[in-house]
């Protein structure tokens, strides 16, 4: 065991704090890894601020997390010392399962074990990436290509997957019409890689105000929410929606954008229901569909995408102590595209 400096919720009300974590002594599969940067997904808030149910109380949240390998344990095949890695949303799931046989971990039967506030293999409870180190399973360690600066590939390890995974299994590519709804970090990310994979992509804001930085993403069109003529003119009109939002919207009228066999894809996660008028759906045989995160193997798949198209997240770094403001930042939708903690300054 070591202890490691780190930062972590005390409660639901109160600021995020330093203090110190337990890491467990590298195991046979096991990785050290000396963490870089952590990025601030909006989901941290969500479990932070008890939105979502029962918190761990004290806990270090971050699943975007990069930095250097320093240590393997004797059996570790898959990585050496010195790599550049990256660990995500997940560190452990059953393996045995048909979903993890599958390669899709992220809805391993058993529950996947999450970086943070899941109950690790010693019965402790996990810690995330807002601390200096990390002690991984080497199977849930990702290679961070040499093309992604450390501190932009962070993002890549939550909001790239997330959008990436829906992205490849509802089939963006050429000839298809993509909206991304909310243009925050998730939604970055998939305008991103979206028009890298060669669709055409509109983006669903609730202003103009990020329209220049939308195109400059790869976006072909730009829409207000605010304003009602955008529902208008874009009914019928959409063959994927990609729905980043982090509280509810009105369903009804974003399924309506969708044309003949569309599908609405929700990777937002507000804490309330988001209630559905079948008749959005019969209108013109539309789905609306969830997706988590992504499997291991589609992770790596992603990051060697991002490196072989040239992109990655857009990032505002900050110090740890900066963290705080941060967050009452992203809940704002003030942020540009994701905050990623210098964990230097936590060293
Ligand atoms: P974020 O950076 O805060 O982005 C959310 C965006 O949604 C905002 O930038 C804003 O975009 C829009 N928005 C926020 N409040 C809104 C409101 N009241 N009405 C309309 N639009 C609003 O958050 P994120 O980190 O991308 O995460 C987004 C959501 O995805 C969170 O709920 C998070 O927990 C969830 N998530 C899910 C998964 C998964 O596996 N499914 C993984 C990661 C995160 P505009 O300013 O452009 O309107
Ligand atoms: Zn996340
Ligand atoms: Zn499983």
């Amino acid at each position: 065991m070591s202890t490691v400096n780190a930062i972590a919720a005390p409660s639901a009300t109160e600021p995020l704090v330093r203090t110190t974590v337990e890491r467990r002594a590298v195991g046979p599969r096991d990785v050290l890894i000396e963490i870089r940067y952590a990025g601030i997904c909006h989901s941290d808030i969500h479990t932070v601020r008890g939105d979502w149910g029962k918190v761990p109380y004290p806990l270090t949240v971050g699943h975007e997390i990069v930095g250097q390998v320093t240590e393997v344990g004797a059996e570790v095949t898959r990585h050496s010392i010195g790599d550049r890695v990256g660990v995500g949303c997940m560190v452990n799931s059953c393996r045995e399962c048909d979903n993890c046989k599958a390669g899709e971990e992220q809805y391993c039967l058993k529950g996947m074990v999450g970086t943070y506030a899941g109950t690790d293999r010693d019965g402790s409870v996990t810690q995330g990436g807002y601390s200096t180190h990390i002690v991984v399973d080497e199977d849930f360690v990702l290679r961070v290509p040499e093309a992604i600066a450390y501190e932009t590939a962070a993002p890549l390890l939550c909001a790239g997957i997330t959008t990436y995974s829906p992205l490849a299994h509802w089939k963006a590519g050429p000839g298809r019409n993509v909206a991304v709804v909310g243009m925050g970090g998730l939604g970055h990310m998939a305008v991103k890689i979206a028009a890298a994979m060669g669709a055409e992509v509109t983006v669903l804001s609730q202003t103009l105000g990020k329209k220049d930085d939308g195109l400059a993403f790869g976006a072909a069109h730009y829409y207000a929410t605010s304003d009602p003529a955008t529902f208008e003119k874009l009914a019928n009109t959409f063959d994927l929606i990609i729905n980043t939002v982090s509280a509810p919207i009105d369903m009804g009228a974003y399924l309506r954008l969708l044309r003949l066999d569309g599908t609405l894809v929700a990777v937002g996660a507000p804490p309330e229901p988001l209630p559905v008028q079948v008749f959005a759906l019969f209108g013109a045989r539309r789905s609306f569909a969830g997706s988590s995160i992504g499997g291991i193997a589609e992770t790596q798949e992603m990051l060697d995408f991002c490196a072989e198209h040239g992109i990655s997240a857009q990032v505002e770094v900050i110090s740890a102590d900066e963290v705080n403001e941060a967050y009452e930042r992203v809940l704002k939708s003030d942020v540009r595209y994701r905050f990623v903690i210098d964990i230097d300054t936590l060293r």
